[in-house]
């Protein structure tokens, strides 16, 4: 199974991508997770990427199209993989059904997860991350037993930069302006989905699963 999630920034691909992890086993690439480890490791990927990402722009095409390429190369790849966080710009959508006609594969589906903005910005801005094991919380729907620590390794809670909420203002203008034409392109191609994103984790997953289940 081939597949993208799509959808503004805390939309739920990663929860999302993670449930179908655990049940099929596909790997979730996740452009935002590669780009915000290469930050914490300091190479030199991440010096480019970590003042574009801390202000909510994007990352240039080349750099994500590359490290999409050679992810996608790994053997873990070989049964499929689900995208989350790329493409979101039509070069890279481009880019990306070059390398699928190049290995004779294509996409099953690309499932667009749709969230009204209010409700983007209210995750967003209650969203509290470890910066130690990468747990993320909510201070409403899914808080730390203990405020402001992690349930995991009891590290200090942080609210990630890109998490301020004048810069999810941003990256959601970016969002509209670059990433929502991928909808027609894929709706072009017949094979975009959408779903609700406001609801339960385990309700939009029924939902999701019923997309990609023929798959
Ligand atoms: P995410 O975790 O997917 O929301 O990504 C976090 C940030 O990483 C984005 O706001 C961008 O700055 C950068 N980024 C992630 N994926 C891409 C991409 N496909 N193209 C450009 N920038 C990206």
């Amino acid at each position: 199974m081939n597949l993208i999630l799509l959808g503004p920034p805390n939309a739920g691909k990663g929860t999302q991508a993670k449930k179908l992890y655990d049940e099929f086993e596909i790997p979730q690439i996740s452009t935002g997770d590669i780009l915000r480890k290469a930050v914490k490791d300091g190479t030199e990927l991440g010096k480019i990427a970590g003042p574009l990402m801390a202000s909510g722009a994007y990352v240039p095409d080349d750099i994500v199209i590359g490290i999409v390429e050679e992810r996608l190369k790994q053997p873990d790849c070989a049964n499929g993989y689900v995208l989350d966080g790329f493409p979101r710009t039509i070069p890279q959508a481009e880019a990306l059904d070059r390398m699928l006609e190049k290995n004779g594969k294509k996409l099953d589906a690309v499932v667009s997860l749709e969230v009204p903005h209010a409700k983007l910005i209210e995750r967003g801005s209650g969203r509290r991350s470890c910066p130690v094991d990468g747990s993320v919380y909510h201070v409403d729907q899914n808080p730390p037993k203990r405020a402001g620590y992690c349930d995991k390794c009891n590290a200090g809670l942080i609210q990630r930069e890109d998490d301020q909420p004048e810069v999810i203002e941003k990256r959601l203008q970016k969002y509209d302006a670059e990433t929502s034409p991928l909808k027609a392109f894929y709706a072009k191609k017949g094979i975009l989905k959408s779903i609700d994103g406001v609801g339960s984790p385990d309700g939009i997953y029924a939902e999701l699963l019923a997309i990609v289940s023929p798959a």
